[in-house]
């Protein structure tokens, strides 16, 4: 297991002899070549043509530091080298010579490294940086097609794409996807070894289910293009697969037509237990075709000691703090349902009514409802203005140390009044947001890799915090707390973008899926190459 080095000035010290060492050795030996298997090495001695993927790997400082932080900024695991590739052929390549060398060396893809624990990481091999990939390769990009059989829309893009741009070139054509996450700089390889959520997902699914088809390399450096007919176990294992079963460089993502606006409403609640009734009552309306459902809900705490706006996203208006911050300081906790109900103009006259009768008779506190009218990239890029702030304030690239459970919906209760009305209150360093809301069971594709709860109705929670350098461990022990506390108390909590120390921790992650992830992983991975980071095999 890779030590959780808290960026210390003892840290700093052994991070400059480090560069100093790499630096000495650029230019005398590259430092991959020490490490690697030495008939690789000398494989491209004597292979000094275009194909040499060696050729490629770059072991210079500049290279390597890139790699090997995360925006956890917790964890920093040094590669030996990192292969920023021209083509999909070059990651086969690399995959292929550790498949077949006597020492396999480890590899993972890091997509834009948006991680929290080192899971992109390799220490001692070799990352695949897709961000170079993107920028500077020669990938499938991103194409927008009509299925002639069927008429359906979608595009194929590279995973090593953004969000962003898949949702801006999917604009251009009047289309987009139905499933997002919360924030679109992430890569498509990544969220898809995830699962990819946020407020759709309880209509149209994680967007690991909008998935038609996949390009993966595998473990053996084999290309195989999968889908749910064809090589249907890869592809399965893939999705929400932890980057453990290959390397997508392709994924067929459907479309649906795009709509222009979004009327965006938050309602704030006092009581825990009606603030869930609502948002359970408006997800049971989740049919695709039920046009009078919501398309986005999600919810948020709100406490006296963090501020009632934040980074991810600047709602209410500065009119209304006062009476607003007046409220939590009264209640300690208030809870924000939010909710997006979007059109365009064949729905314009229509919205608010609809929007009414969703929300007619829901019990929040009354005069606390707020409404705001955006265009759609305006509502889906939310969190991007924040992010530029921070950057701005070099408060960016701090430690977060988050934490993102899945909690079955009969122990919602317990978690409020065990965690939110005591552990948080209590120890009184949550300042970041705190998302809860729900989703449904029969969204997701139990044939995939990803591992929720049991019911028919689970809850994420995630505690998304920022922190200074010097206090993060105190986040890390309101972490381990919520932890302990759920595991004594019999809460069964599975991590969202899952950081686990133990065997047995992933045993039961997986529970009745964990035979068939490590089948899938003897079948495509056999020689536990691929993304070590997850610390799933190599623990
Ligand atoms: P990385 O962190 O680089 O990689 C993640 C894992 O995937 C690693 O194991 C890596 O080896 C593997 N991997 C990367 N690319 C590929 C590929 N092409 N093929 C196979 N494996 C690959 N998640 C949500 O679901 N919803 C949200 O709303 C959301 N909001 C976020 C907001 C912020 C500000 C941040 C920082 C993260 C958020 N996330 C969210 C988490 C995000 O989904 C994960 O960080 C995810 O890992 C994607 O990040 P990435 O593309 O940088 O992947």
């Amino acid at each position: 297991m890779a030590a959780e080095n808290h960026p210390s000035p003892t840290y700093f010290i052994l991070l400059l002899i480090t560069i100093t060492r790499l630096i000495s050795t650029v230019g005398k030996t590259s430092q991959w070549k020490t490490m690697l298997p030495p008939e690789l090495v000398s494989a491209e001695d004597n292979n000094n043509n275009n194909n040499n993927v060696f050729q490629k790997l770059r072991d210079d400082p500049e290279a390597l530091e890139r790699v090997s932080r995360d925006y956890g900024n917790l964890v920093h695991d040094v590669p030996v080298a990192v292969l920023q590739p021209a083509t999909g052929q070059d990651i086969a390549r690399l995959i292929k010579a550790s498949y077949n060398s006597s020492v396999p060396f480890r590899i993972a893809a890091r997509g834009q490294g948006h991680s929290t624990r080192g899971q992109a990481m390799v220490r001692d091999g070799v990352v695949v940086d897709m961000a170079a990939f993107r920028e500077r390769g020669n990938g499938v990009g991103i194409k927008v097609s009509v299925d002639p059989l069927v008429g359906d829309y979608y595009a194929d893009v590279g995973g090593e794409q953004l969000w962003f741009d898949v949702l801006h070139s999917t604009l251009l054509h009047g289309l987009a996807p139905r499933s997002w996450t919360d924030y679109l700089y992430l890569t498509v390889g990544g969220t898809l070894s995830n699962a990819g959520i946020s407020g759709q997902t309880f209509r149209y699914g994680p967007q690991i289910t909008s998935v038609r088809e996949m390009d993966v390399i595998t473990g053996k450096g084999e290309f195989v293009t999968c889908s749910s007919q064809t090589n249907s176990e890869l592809f399965h294992a893939v999705l929400g697969g932890l980057g453990q079963f290959g390397i997508i460089t392709r994924a067929r993502i459907a479309l649906a037509p795009a709509p222009k606006r979004v009327k965006w409403v938050r309602l704030l609640y006092n009581d825990f237990s009606a603030f869930t009734k609502d948002q359970e009552q408006l997800i049971s309306i989740s049919g695709r075709k039920q046009n009078i459902a919501l398309d986005y809900l999600e919810g948020l705490l709100l406490m006296h000691q963090g501020p009632i706006n934040n980074w991810r996203s600047s709602f209410f208006p500065l009119a209304d703090h006062a009476r607003i911050i007046s409220l939590v300081t009264k209640h300690s906790v208030l809870y924000c349902l939010e909710v997006a109900k979007y059109y365009d103009a064949q729905n314009e006259n229509n919205v608010d009514k609809d929007l009414q009768v969703l929300l007619q008779g829901l019990s929040y506190i009354p005069g606390f409802y707020y409404e705001k009218d955006v265009s759609y990239v305006e509502f889906l890029n939310r969190v991007r203005s924040g992010e530029l702030k921070l950057q701005s304030q070099g408060l960016w690239d701090v430690p977060h140390p988050w934490l993102n459970l899945f909690i079955p919906k009969s122990q919602i209760m317990d978690f409020d009044s065990a965690i939110f009305k005591n552990i948080i209150l209590k120890r009184n360093i949550t300042t970041g947001p705190v998302l809860v809301y729900p989703m449904n069971r029969n969204k997701w594709d139990n044939r995939m890799s990803a591992s929720i709860p049991d019911e028919e109705i689970f809850y994420t929670v995630g505690f998304l915090h920022s922190s200074g350098f010097d206090d993060w461990k105190a986040y890390d022990a309101q972490n381990k707390e919520i932890l302990q506390f759920c595991n004594d108390a019999g809460i069964k909590v599975k991590q969202y973008l899952p950081h686990y120390r133990t065997q047995e921790d992933w045993t039961n992650h997986f529970g009745p899926k964990w035979r068939t992830f490590v089948e899938r992983k003897h079948q495509f991975d056999p020689r536990m190459i691929l993304s070590p980071g997850q610390r799933i095999f190599n623990n």
